[in-house]
């Protein structure tokens, strides 16, 4: 962009203050590229299942006397549907997280509370697949934060986990806390992801061509979800991957310095 370069050569020549000037609004341009690039995105991205829900509507109405025809239509009908709630439901999450950079009304809360909420949304999944959530000690941390978001976190991880894994395979959930900052680490025996893809997969929509034959349901935006809860709160994420392999995602978060609830036993 021209008008950009301007700035910042203009900054160079100039004083301190003018290239403070120029940094802002460079911020501005990129955040304002973010956004459009978003908007980019969702309409490239609803495309499909709009396109889908409206051929299937037509086949419907073709096969009126078919009973059988009927049946498999209404059920992509609704597959497709629910996709689309799902798609526009994280929507309206990432673009909320994204514009705000800082928790509204943290909340002290429990660590190993937020890992078990975040694990049993995904039991019924898992144990369709024959696949084993393993939980950890109890790190027994405290975070100021904001529950629902934190609970997000750790169920779009572990149900990532359980996605890219093979029935009967196991997936480790766990959290500790170590010189103030609380790692809770998933680990899964999965697919894993190829090195090249490894600092894509938290971009929005971004998904791993190889995994898509198990992905039908994927939206590509829970990682980028995750990101942005994990950066609200002053934490970061990491990934280590072997494909063929497996995946471990760990998350670091601030431990807030408050006396943890008394203990009550180790086993989960
Ligand atoms: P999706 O809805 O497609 O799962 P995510 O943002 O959660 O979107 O993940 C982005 C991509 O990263 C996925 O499509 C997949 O290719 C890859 N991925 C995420 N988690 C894992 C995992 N545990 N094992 C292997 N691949 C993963």
């Amino acid at each position: 962009d021209a008008s950009m370069h301007l700035r910042v050569r203009l900054a160079r020549l100039g004083s301190r203050y003018v290239l403070l000037l120029a940094e802002d609004r460079t911020e501005a341009f990129r955040l304002d590229e973010v956004r459009r690039d978003f908007v980019a995105n969702i309409s490239h991205e609803l495309k499909t299942p709009i396109a889908a829900v409206g051929l299937l509507a037509e086949a419907l109405g073709h096969a009126a006397d078919e009973p059988v025809q009927v049946r498999r239509f209404a059920d992509r009908l609704t597959t497709e549907a629910e996709r689309l709630a799902r798609l526009t439901q994280e929507i309206i999450e990432l673009s909320r997280l994204q514009a705000q950079d800082a928790l509204r009304e943290p909340e002290l809360l429990d660590i190993d509370g937020i890992v078990a909420a975040g694990i049993d949304q995904n039991r019924v999944v898992a144990d369709a697949d024959r696949i084993t959530i393993a939980v950890g000690k109890k790190s027994r941390a405290m975070v100021h934060g904001d529950e629902r978001l934190l609970v997000m976190a750790v169920h779009n991880l572990v149900a990532n986990a359980v996605h890219y894994s093979a029935p009967g395979s196991r997936v480790g959930v766990g959290a500790r806390v170590s010189d103030g900052v609380i790692q809770i680490t998933v680990t899964d025996q999965g697919v894993g992801i190829p090195e090249g893809d490894l600092d894509r997969i938290f971009e929005r929509f971004f998904r791993v061509d190889q995994a898509r034959s198990r992905n039908t349901g994927g939206t590509g935006l829970g990682l980028a979800i995750v990101k942005h809860v994990v950066q609200i709160h002053g934490g970061d994420i990491r990934v280590w991957s072997q494909p063929g392999h497996g995946s471990t995602f760990t998350i670091r978060l601030p431990e807030a310095t408050h006396p943890a609830p008394a203990a009550t036993g180790d086993t989960p």
